[in-house]
């Protein structure tokens, strides 16, 4: 059992899997579901207007969107700025040429560092309840 501050309200509460508290989920899986029903009736919003319309913070949606929680297949205007060169994108962290750049020179690194690299073992913070 771990205690834990909420990282969205600050409450303690018994960690699980999550580092925001049961009441703080309950509220995310409530605006994950105001966002994904909207897109599905307005395919052609923006960010803006998902965010003007529905009240859910931008943060949040980009945030379910990277997690590939939330996947932009039917609504092309909805994107949010490349972390590296601010392009529209719709999906991750980068932009489709970013994202190209960003795993060529990472398997060109991965393959120098290759002999050196040690496989990392699965972080077991699960509890068994
Ligand atoms: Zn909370
Ligand atoms: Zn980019």
């Amino acid at each position: 059992m771990t205690i834990a501050y909420c990282k969205r309200c600050g409450r303690i509460f018994n960690q699980v899997r999550r580092n925001i508290c049961p009441a703080c989920v309950a509220e995310e899986d409530k605006m994950f579901e105001i966002v994904k029903t909207y897109l599905r009736q307005n395919k052609d919003a923006t960010m803006m207007q998902v965010t003007e319309e529905t009240g859910v913070p931008t943060e949040f949606i980009v945030d379910m969107i990277r997690d590939g929680r939330l996947i932009l297949r039917d609504n092309p205007n909805l994107t949010y700025p490349c972390e590296r060169c601010g392009q529209p994108t719709q999906a991750g962290r980068y932009c489709a040429a970013c994202t190209k750049e960003l795993s060529e020179s990472l398997s060109a690194a991965s393959a120098q560092l290759k002999q050196k690299q040690h496989p990392q073992p699965g972080r077991g913070y699960y509890s068994k309840n």
